[in-house]
């Protein structure tokens, strides 16, 4: 690996070396700019260069590149298809380096007190949803008032999370909970077993989302038990805390490992999640425990892909037979997270078992992490969030039917800016098969 890939490398928070490993970057995406259209931190980047004579990177002073670093959003779309990537000689991975840089800012003193506040509220993901499960009626109190109503700006004066964009809500229930005291089915033909490994989305936000995978999961014989792993780390990543985010990738990856050595393949239903730990644990955790990352990513799969894989095989029947409630079509928002993991379009590809048609829409929502909640954030995710619901209206103003979305973040973004309903493409297939949902 280089040092732009190597969290443990010891030149990868070194100030000089990323700066010249971003002039390095940049000069190559300059003479490309295939990625001119996919967010701001591209065009930032070249306005800048196009005021140089010579137009190269080596011109740009800290607070330019900076200001690239800071327009990403980790989307990590401009990973997908580039043809001057890991394996090139050009060796170009802008959602690594991006990465690379935030940290090395945040390790050089260049990140702000307020960011760094902000990162531990965001960060402590399962600490604050276990105790805003506990207490939904007033925490949501606070998630649900207003955009920039007073309640809305105490709150993020104290945590530096958005007064204006909407928030998940909590549910009053956490889905493990649900998970332990429902009813067990007697299957009649179990055909494979797996961990479902919530994250806190589904864990404390989307709960109804695990209730419809596990009904699902069984409906076609497939035995469903919990993980016991953390938050998948995210906001420790994106907001550039290393350590803390290989503190808790090497306790998820034993935690993991373990589940897996008990023959249960991993199920994640949210994408940034199942691309953190698929794409992100080998690299930060120790040597020791690499081969266990390894093994994890192997066998971690997103909740529709798992089903397709299956389906695809030849020893594994899934129950086609959807005499439930069927959409005619479905405009479907394929997330940033799940494009980049490059395994395919497996949510359209499962809803089409339906008979649905399908129209997809690849754009990023703005919001790839619970660290894109930042208030520092609104104004580049409110600019990405205009073209995503743009593209959402036009394809179903063209075909109306069901809106389906794999992220919830992103859903929650389509619910903020418009009056239609996203749910997870899981949610589709349960009402298909007639399960009634949760509430
Ligand atoms: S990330 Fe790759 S595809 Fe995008 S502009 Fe840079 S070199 Fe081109
Ligand atoms: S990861 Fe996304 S936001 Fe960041 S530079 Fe690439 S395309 Fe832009």
């Amino acid at each position: 690996m280089t040092p732009v890939d190597d969290p443990n490398h010891d030149l990868y928070l070194d100030e000089a070396a990323t700066r010249s490993e971003m002039a390095r970057v940049f000069d190559v995406c300059n003479s490309c700019r295939r990625c001119v259209d996919l967010c701001s931190s591209f065009p930032t980047l070249f306005e800048m260069l196009d005021r140089f004579d010579d137009h190269a990177a080596g011109n740009m002073t800290p607070a330019q590149q900076d200001a690239v670093v800071d327009a990403c959003f980790q989307c990590t779309l401009c990973s997908v298809g580039c043809p001057h990537g890991p394996g090139t000689d050009d060796a170009v991975d802008m959602p690594r380096l991006m990465l690379r840089a935030t940290a090395m800012q945040l390790d050089n003193g260049h990140r702000g007190t307020r960011d760094k506040i902000t990162a531990q509220f965001l960060g402590r993901a399962d600490l604050v949803g276990r105790l805003n499960t506990r207490t939904a009626a007033a925490a949501n109190k606070v998630v649900e008032a207003p955009a920039g109503s007073w309640l809305r700006r105490l709150h993020s004066r104290l945590t530096g999370i958005t007064a204006t964009r909407r928030l998940p809500t909590y549910a009053t229930e956490r889905f493990s909970t649900w998970f332990a005291r429902r009813p067990r089915i007697t299957m009649q033909k179990k055909q494979a077993s797996v961990t479902l490994f919530p994250t806190c989305l589904v864990e404390y936000q989307a709960t109804d989302v695990g209730k419809d995978l596990v009904k699902v999961y069984e409906r076609n014989g497939i035995e469903c038990g919990v993980s016991n792993a953390k938050c998948c780390g995210a906001p420790w990543l994106h907001a550039g805390e290393v350590d803390r985010f290989a503190k808790l990738a090497a306790h998820n990856v034993a935690t993991l490992a373990d589940e897996v050595r008990s023959g249960t393949p991993i199920v994640v239903p949210q994408p940034t999640c199942s691309h953190v730990v698929k794409h992100h644990y080998a690299e930060h955790v120790p040597e020791s425990s690499r081969a266990d990352a390894e093994l994890v990513a192997a066998h971690t799969y997103d909740a529709a892909e798992y089903l397709m894989m299956l389906h695809r095989g030849d020893d594994y029947v899934l129950d086609t037979d959807f005499t439930g409630s069927v959409p005619r079509t479905i405009t479907y928002h394929a997330p940033s997270h799940l494009r980049s993991q490059e395994t395919g379009l497996t949510s359209r590809d499962l809803m089409r078992l339906t008979g649905a048609r399908i129209a997809v829409i690849q754009q990023s929502a703005g919001i790839e992490s619970l660290w894109g909640y930042r208030a520092a954030d609104d104004t580049i995710a409110s600019d990405q969030a205009r073209r995503f619901i743009s593209a959402v209206e036009r394809v179903h103003a063209q075909q109306s039917g069901a809106v389906a979305g794999d992220c919830h973040l992103a859903n929650t973004v389509i619910a903020e800016h418009t009056e239609l309903v996203a749910v997870h493409p899981i949610q589709i297939i349960a009402r298909a098969y007639g399960i009634p949902g949760s509430s």
